[in-house]
């Protein structure tokens, strides 16, 4: 490709909106255009990129067995209705009305689309297992677009389904689409992580997350530094503290008239911060309320407290109002010693002796408090976020918190579309079963922004060189006097180009400096730069992009060549 005739507008400024350095770079870069909130065009470069990644995906998901197929973007929302997510989805679900005052949504992912493909045509065990996928667009309604194309509303997603009579069959699967998505990273160059993953409301026995670890990344991940744990933050476990010590301290009311944190507490009376403790109210499943009891250094984890049968699900924090209704006393002086809701406690809390708490009036605190002398023993659950230095819960190292983007999602929902829409197969005994499920994703678009994060410097991108726009870019110096340089560089690109190298020439005549500026910042990873000096000593300059320093070749494609492979 000449560079005179790409559509490559590229930018020195770097927009105020963009708040993160993929998405700076690839609006420097002209890959993409944003037309709207989360919604972006992609330009020449951006989509080479794309189709790359796409490719590789691809590749792979076919070397997997899976079968390509493609399902419409426009969803009738009776089908949703069906599986009850019309409703549950949420407002990300962006809905539409035709001429007919019909219902659509714009699909955010397939499930029910592909469930209902398989009853229409489904009727024997035979017919199983099978894995269906596609690459399309995706529309989510998302609270908060942000970062271009990491967190777009409208974005490419690789969307997998397999069906199976048994579950076995559909861990065999499971391990097959993992194993394909590892292949898929390698491939693609980025640096990941597997990692437990939070089922979520939707239920399933068994989800992953594929995570490329960016400082940037919106997911914390838990990580062991002494094995391959790795969970995200909302899933990961905390270990069981060893035993409670035995109490020491006696029962005392103290005076705290203006503490009402737990920081303020530890630090009137001199105490560490993991001594106290914090009631968090939350409504109840089946009582109006439940109290949570957390270290005061420890905080809520959201996910994992709505999951006790005790307490209502989404999590939803307690009014100020029905808490001193039901405690007699504001938020900030609150214990569970006399506490008259139901009190579940975080296993470290639980594990506490002589601990500090609210006294359940206005501006006092206990101190010396015991579970089982001074209160009754409290329900214990894994309420908390782990936090750094935490022992992993394999048993080997500890966890230290690290930031990702979540470029992945495997995840095993058994049978619980295929039930909601009635699925039914004949099994080798004449049985009627219902046929279980996994669903499979990959953000196609997110990991080109992913790659960019991992893989950039102060001038530019640095992309792996599987997913690169173009392999080499040829800059010839002072084409315009020299027509030894111009027929040189014109030479090399034809030759590279019919050996089937993806070559770029930059044949836009400008100086040194902004063209190997942009040679950087757009991170081709092979330069080559043709010059009158070099050719009269019979070379070419080569340069590998993020390489310090620049060296001189044969003046043939043949060097060049040998380069690339090197
Ligand atoms: P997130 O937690 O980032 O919102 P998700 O859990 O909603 O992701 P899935 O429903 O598992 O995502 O979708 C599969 C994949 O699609 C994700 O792993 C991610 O890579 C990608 N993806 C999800 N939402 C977006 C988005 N708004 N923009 C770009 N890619 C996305
Ligand atoms: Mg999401």
């Amino acid at each position: 490709m000449r560079l005179s005739r790409l559509w490559l507008p590229t930018t020195k400024e770097t927009p105020a909106d963009a708040e993160i350095v993929s998405h700076r770079l690839m609006l420097r870069a002209g890959m993409i255009r944003k037309l709207g909130a989360g919604i972006y065009s992609w330009l020449p470069l951006g989509l080479r990129v794309l189709r790359k990644v796409e490719t590789i995906v691809r590749q792979e998901m076919d070397r997997a067995g899976a079968q390509e197929i493609s399902m419409p973007m426009v969803i009738p929302a009776e089908l949703w209705q069906e599986s009850g997510r019309l409703t549950k989805y949420g407002p990300e679900l962006l809905r539409i009305e035709d001429r007919h005052q019909r219902d659509f949504v714009l699909g955010p992912t397939h499930e029910e689309v592909v469930t209902d493909l398989i009853r229409r045509d489904l009727r024997s065990y035979k017919q199983l297992p099978v894995t269906l996928y596609q690459i399309q667009t995706k529309f989510r309604d998302e609270i908060r677009p942000r970062f271009g194309i990491m967190r777009g509303r409208e974005f490419l997603m690789k969307d997998a389904y397999s069906f199976h009579l048994e579950a076995d069959d559909l861990e065999r699967e499971y391990r097959n689409m993992r194993a394909a998505y590892a292949r898929i990273f390698e491939r693609i160059g980025v640096e990941f992580r597997i990692v437990k993953a939070d089922s979520g409301a939707i239920g399933g026995d068994r989800s992953e997350e594929f995570h490329v670890l960016a400082g940037s990344g919106e997911d914390v991940l838990a990580v062991s530094d002494a094995s391959d744990y790795a969970a995200n933050l909302e899933a990961a476990e905390a270990a069981i503290p060893a035993v409670r010590p035995s109490a020491a301290e006696a029962l005392a009311r103290v005076a705290t008239p203006a503490q009402t944190t737990c920081e303020a507490v530890a630090g009137l009376l001199g105490e560490p911060l993991s001594r106290t403790v914090k009631l968090v109210v939350v409504k109840g499943r089946e009582q109006p309320l439940a109290a949570l009891v957390l270290r005061g250094d420890h905080e809520v984890n959201v996910v994992k407290a709505a999951k006790h049968p005790m307490v209502a699900a989404p999590l939803q924090l307690a009014g100020e109002a029905e808490i001193r209704a039901a405690f007699g006393c504001p938020p900030g002086f609150l214990g569970p010693v006399g506490a008259c809701v139901p009190v579940i406690a975080d296993r470290s809390a639980a594990m506490l002796a002589d601990f500090i708490c609210g006294a359940n009036e206005v501006g006092f605190h206990l101190r010396g408090v015991n579970w089982g002398r001074d209160c009754t023993e409290p329900v214990v659950a894994d309420l908390r976020n782990v936090v750094a230095g935490d022992p992993s819960p394999d048993g080997r190292g500890r966890l230290q918190l690290v930031r990702g983007i979540e470029v992945g999602h495997i995840f095993q929902n058994g049978a619980l579309y295929t039930a909601a829409l009635g699925v039914r197969v004949q099994d080798e005994q004449g049985g009627d079963r219902i046929p279980v499920a996994g669903c499979y994703g990959i953000g196609v678009s997110r990991i080109v922004a992913a790659a960019i994060e991992q893989r950039h410097d102060e001038a530019g991108i640095v992309w792996p060189e599987a997913i690169a726009p173009f392999s080499v870019i040829v800059c010839p110096i002072g084409a315009g006097q020299s027509t030894a340089v111009a027929e040189a560089a014109q030479n090399l690109y034809d030759e590279l180009a019919a050996a089937g190298v993806e070559t770029l020439l930059d044949d836009r005549g400008l100086r040194p400096g902004p063209m190997f500026a942009d040679a950087d910042l757009i991170g081709v990873p092979h330069r080559v730069v043709v010059g009158e000096r070099g050719l009269a000593a019979g070379q070419f300059e080569y340069k590998r992009r993020g390489a310090g320093a620049a060296e001189m070749i044969a003046a043939t494609a043949a060097a060049v060549r040998e380069k690339l492979s090197a």
